[in-house]
């Protein structure tokens, strides 16, 4: 096991005599090692850049706790040079009273410089030879400076910088280096260093044995480097590691030492040099910058300030951004892993971004929810998009990268774009100013889901009411702690089949997991259960459940507890979308069951034909997947509407079908949940549909397809629709 720490210091060229190798569960587990033990007084500043990982931000705790100074700063004259490395201070941090702070520092007072060799959000590379400035103190620092008597330590961060440039210790000697495996040879997680000098690593000891607090030498006891800090054996008994990782250590300094860490630094640096540079010269057709990269101002700065990562934005033609979260999802539809957000370092992203910070906070509160992240606020982008290169990357992987922004965020002289269709310039239909009326088009199909999420059933004809199709969406699923049961995460819901029969008025419900089907009256009172209210996407619906018999036919058919319940009423509209804008309803005004955003969902069969010969010709390209067909049914469609041409739909404001009139709320936003087919009792997944909508019917980070409608009039008796019905459709 020795052999590992020595493997270990010299990766990092650190003499064993020198210094010592502390092994860890990762880079955090050796920061807050470093945090809890660093010998603090009042006295002691902790200083740090503000490019710095949360992990790093962790030790301020440690610092604050003590009475010791924290405060972040920048480093100008990174480029090396004579004149001296300026420090521009942010405000100092403390806590508690001033008073006890007067003392002058002495000798024994210790100070703690963090800065990590690369930074992980934009790549940038600190110059090293910063440890040998703060050492020596030949720095400059304007303003408030604090006092230089004590001993500055310094730490440098390695986790990320080492993969591709692990930092040379015996030319900078810095106090502390961090370090996680993972991030060098892609496996195992779990294991980490701390390489400490001798001098230093003492000073960690004394804390530990004086006892300062409790807390830290309860904290520490876990840990316990010193009884067993040349042992590594007894460390490794513990259980803590799995030989299994060790093992793997092993083989991965052996394929590093193979390939030779000059070789893996020329490989990454020449693949984020091309991704860079094809990043900055992608043009919209209106000629403006397609990509905006961080960490960079200077093009000739391009290979020799950063790392192997390259961090940037997507604009559209127009200026605006394209979200960081929607290039990572249309990215993985694409099978591209990419990483976005802030990774972990608030500080760089507040820089880079230029986010100030309230608005850090605001994002943070903010949250984040799936398919409706928020990745822009006020118009700024929360996060960006890494690309970080490792030994295992290769040139396809990033020519597959830039193929897939260009396609996907690159605008090309304008064709029949989406955006013609949807909303923002209306279809250029009436020329003189009257609407155009079409008559081409059928109702081809009915479709009534009675229960949310679990499968519809297909009928010629059905009564309309004041909700919408006769019974669609009137029962739902929802687990005990009152959780509405959804296919997203139930997809066993989609194997439930539903039928209403009008005549016996029943709904009648089936399962492959059932022995028998269930049957509910529409009528009697079968229903036992006291009227409650209940929120569901900020509306308020009077529902009622029923007895433990069918709620024991539904747990037994999705395999968890749950119970059914029927909307009664709709008790008013708390659908307020303009102050809460989170909220999915579209709807404002009609009655709704329990649909996510209208009464109705209509599906163009000219559209799905369009759709199937895209996905075919797809295939006809050679994208290895398997073909898929998709029905109408894929999309859970209320209507299908047969006639015209593909996506003519997008461009209707009303129709008529029969007697009944319609108004359009617009293009149906799809998700993943498309993706999901239901076929001989198993789910089956996939990146298509979506993918391929994804290429030609996004707009504003939303893929459409198929309108939503609500009814205009208010149902009198007896209003059906009828498959078969001709349908009048109207284009502003
Ligand atoms: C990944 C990373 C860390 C955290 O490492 P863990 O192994 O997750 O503890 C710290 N700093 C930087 C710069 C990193 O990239």
């Amino acid at each position: 096991m020795s052999g590992f720490t020595e493997q270990t210091l010299s990766f990092f060229n650190a003499s064993p005599g020198e210094y010592k190798c502390i092994f860890t569960s990762g880079a955090t587990a050796a920061l807050k090692l470093v945090g809890e033990t660093f010998p603090w007084s009042s006295q002691s500043t902790f200083m740090y850049t503000m490019e710095n990982h949360n992990s790093v931000l962790g030790i301020r705790e440690y610092s604050l706790k003590e009475g010791a100074a924290a405060i972040a700063v920048d480093i100008d004259g990174r480029h090396g040079g004579k004149s001296a490395v300026k420090i521009i201070p942010h405000t100092v941090q403390r806590r508690g009273e001033i008073g006890c702070r007067k003392k002058e520092q002495t000798s024994d007072t210790y100070n703690l410089f963090a800065f990590p060799s690369e930074c992980n959000f934009s790549g940038l590379r600190f110059d090293l030879g910063l440890v040998n400035v703060m050492k020596e103190d030949s720095y400059e620092m304007p303003g408030p400076t604090l006092s230089h008597s004590g001993r500055w330590m310094v730490l440098i961060d390695a986790a990320k910088g080492s993969a591709t440039s692990p930092p040379d210790l015996s030319k900078y000697k810095a106090d502390f280096v961090v370090v996680s495996f993972y991030k060098l040879f892609g496996y195992p997680t779990g294991i980490g260093a701390l390489i400490a000098r001798n001098g230093a690593a003492k000073l960690l000891k004394k804390t530990y044995f004086s006892g300062a607090s409790g807390t830290v030498a309860a904290s520490i006891a876990d840990v316990d480097f010193y009884k067993r800090r040349d042992g590594i054996e007894e460390y490794f008994e513990d259980g803590t590691l799995a030989f299994v990782s060790i093992a793997s250590l092993r083989h991965g300094f052996r394929i590093l030492n193979a390939l030779t860490m000059s070789a893996i630094y020329r490989h990454t640096m020449s693949l984020a040099l091309y991704i860079r540079k094809a990043l900055l010269n992608l043009r919209h057709v209106n000629g403006s910058r397609v990509c905006t990269l961080y960490g960079i101002n200077d093009p000739e700065l391009l290979c020799n300030e950063m790392g192997p990562t390259v961090s940037f934005n997507l604009k559209r033609p127009d200026g605006s951004w394209f979200g960081h979260r929607e290039v990572e999802k249309l990215a993985s539809l694409s099978n591209i892993q990419l990483r976005t957000g802030c990774f972990c370092n608030p500080g760089a992203c507040a820089k880079h971004l230029g986010l100030s910070h309230s608005e850090l906070l605001s994002n943070i509160e903010a949250g984040h929810v799936c398919w409706d992240d928020r990745d822009i606020l006020n118009g700024k982008p929360t996060g960006s998009v890494r690309v970080s290169f490792g030994y295992m990357s290769t040139f396809e992987d990033a020519r597959k990268l830039l193929k897939f922004i260009k396609s996907s965020f690159v605008s090309l002289p304008p064709q029949h774009s989406i955006s013609d269709l949807l909303g923002e310039k209306p279809v250029p239909a009436s020329t003189e100013g009257v609407e155009r009326v079409t008559r081409t088009y059928f109702l081809k199909s009915i479709t009534v889901y009675p229960i949310k999420s679990c499968a519809g059933f297909t009928v010629e004809s059905w009564p309309l009411c004041s909700t919408g199709l006769l019974h669609d969406r009137e029962w739902l699923l929802k687990s005990l702690s009152g959780e509405i049961l959804t296919q997203k995460k139930v997809p066993e819901m989609g194997f439930i089949t539903t039928l209403v029969d009008l005549k016996l008025g029943r709904l009648i419900v089936e399962s492959l997991r059932c022995k028998e089907k269930l049957q509910i009256e529409l009528t009697s009172g079968q229903c036992i259960a006291e009227r409650e209210v209940m929120e569901i996407y900020s509306q308020r619906y009077e529902v009622q459940g029923y007895g433990s018999e069918v709620d024991t036919w539904f747990s037994t058919a999705v395999g968890r507890p749950c119970t059914l319940v029927r909307s009664y009423a709709f008790q008013n509209h708390m659908c307020s979308n303009k102050n809460r804008s989170m909220g999915p309803c579209r709807d404002l005004e009609a009655r709704l069951n329990f649909v996510n955003e209208a009464q109705f969902l209509l599906i163009s069969e000219e559209s799905i034909a369009d759709l199937n010969n895209r996905l075919r010709s797809k295939l006809h390209k050679g994208s290895n997947e398997q073909h898929i067909e998709v029905d109408p049914s894929r999309f859970r469609p209320n209507l299908v509407v047969s006639g015209g041409k593909p996506y003519a739909e997008d461009g209707w404001s009303r129709l008529k079908i029969g007697q009944t009139n319609f108004t359009s709320l617009g293009g149906c936003n799809r998700c993943q949940m498309i993706n999901m087919a239901f076929t001989a009792g198993t789910v089956q997944r996939s990146n298509e549909p979506l993918a391929t909508l994804a290429s030609y019917r996004r707009l504003k980070g939303k893929i459409y397809f198929g309108v939503l409608l609500k009814m205009c009039d208010s149902i009198k008796q007896e209003a059906w629709l009828h498959a078969g019905q001709e349908i009048v459709a109207y284009a502003v």
